[in-house]
């Protein structure tokens, strides 16, 4: 495939994924009914909410007694009473923020005690701690790619590996999900220093990217890989937190990952050879201008990651919740994704039947996440369940029937059933 051909048709499909303000009005066209500032904003709701993709900020109450199939507490670490007790002392000790970015007094002793260990855990040589997951995409992304650099992103990679590539001064062009002859293609035609972005595990569909084969592909052409690990981190290896690649020693790999997955705290991580995560250290602007992660959260970090490498049972045990959602979920007829590791999509005919579905398992105590545009291009809505290691089969029996109960209900939800990577 010509590369150019490839990023104008992605492009088109990422722009309609990850922005709603082609379709919408902008501060660049105000309304025929007044001139004031901000008046455009009604207009974009009201069309947002025809389309049926308003969304609601939910509250979730501390003694919420629903069923969780919706957010990204893999291992059930968030609430663990060490995990805790660990986050609780370091505020008291530390305090409750980190007081100032990381080059100034945001790195406290549990700061480096984290990056040492997840290290170790995952086999490479250095990490490096953000506030978010997110910022550690943006500082990877952006300090390790230049002017000459090419940057090949997959079709369906997290937005803030979109907003990186936004962000760098670097060409991009988006391939086909998964594919290492695309991406392969891509590189043949530049020809220049390039970096490959990628998800070991996809968060939408939670499907696995063919790492060994991009990795291969990218050393055919002298590229970088960068691994979004956020989906793969203490759930994809039996021995607990080592990323999805066994990649990482072979210093022409980077990894990212997020700390409030699997490991239950909040912040993001940079994982790789020493070199350059030192050049990440001096140059990521997500890192020299951000506040430091919270202490608590680091000790949280730290704790979670010391249960999981100590009972690998808990990545095991999600697998199977997996496992056994998905033989559930297609025995009763449904179409589902199938899991590279915790997360399994349901697609839905329209952003609305997705919301309406969603609505009526929560009406019934069992909530599942709901991914509409922007977060998916249009025709790719759907409902999203994360399994957990704590959730017994009886829990997950219930969800599932509620699932299947409320899809029977409603007037054929999964209509238009996306073929690929569901
Ligand atoms: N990458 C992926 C694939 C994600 O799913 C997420 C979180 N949804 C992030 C990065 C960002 O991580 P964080 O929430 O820690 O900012």
């Amino acid at each position: 495939c010509e590369p150019d051909s490839v990023a104008v048709r992605a492009d088109r499909a990422r722009v309609r994924a990850v922005s709603l303000t082609p379709q919408f009005p902008s501060p660049s066209s105000p309304t025929s009914s007044s001139d004031r500032p901000f008046d455009w904003v009604d207009d974009v709701a009201a069309q947002r909410r025809r389309a049926g993709l308003d969304r609601e900020v939910r509250v979730r109450e501390a003694d919420d007694e629903s069923l969780d199939l919706a957010s990204n507490d893999y291992l059930g670490l968030s609430a663990h009473p060490v995990v805790r007790r660990a986050a609780a002392d370091a505020a008291l000790r530390w305090g409750a923020g980190s007081t100032g970015s990381r080059l100034v007094t945001g790195t406290t002793a549990l700061h480096r005690e984290l990056e040492v260990e997840l290290a170790d855990a995952c086999g490479v040589e250095a990490a490096l701690v953000f506030s978010s997951g997110y910022a550690a995409n943006l500082a990877a992304v952006t300090a390790l790619t230049g002017p000459d650099t090419l940057i090949v992103s997959d079709r369906h990679d997290h937005a803030s590996l979109i907003d990186g590539c936004r962000l760098a001064r670097s060409r991009t062009v988006v391939v086909d999900h998964g594919s290492p002859t695309a991406v392969d293609a891509a590189l043949a035609a530049h020809g220049g220093p390039a970096m490959v972005l990628t998800e070991s595990v996809f968060s939408v569909d939670g499907d696995s990217a063919p790492l060994c084969k991009l990795h291969a592909v990218c050393r055919a052409h002298g590229a970088g890989l960068l691994v979004d690990d956020a989906h793969g981190l203490g759930v994809l290896s039996p021995g607990g937190a080592l990323p999805a690649l066994d990649l990482g020693g072979a210093g022409d790999v980077v990894a990212t990952a997020t700390l409030s997955k699997a490991l239950g705290s909040q912040g993001g991580v940079v994982l790789g050879p020493r070199r350059v995560i030192e050049h990440l250290t001096q140059t990521a602007r997500t890192f020299i201008f951000d506040t430091g992660l919270a202490p608590a959260c680091a000790a949280a970090a730290l704790a979670a990651l010391r249960l999981v490498r100590a009972e690998p049972d808990r990545c095991d045990r999600v697998r199977r919740v997996a496992e056994r959602l998905h033989g559930r979920l297609t025995s009763a007829g449904l179409t589902v994704s199938t899991p590279g590791a915790a997360v399994i999509g349901i697609p839905a005919s329209s952003p609305t039947a997705a919301a309406e579905w969603a609505q009526a398992c929560r009406q019934r105590g069992v909530v599942v996440g709901c991914f509409r545009p922007p977060s998916v291009p249009d025709e790719a809505s759907r409902l999203r369940l994360t399994a957990r290691a704590d959730l017994t089969d009886a829990a997950l029996d219930r969800a599932v029937d509620t699932i299947v109960a409320t899809a029977r209900q409603r007037r054929r939800p999964q209509e238009v059933l996306p073929g690929g990577s569901c």
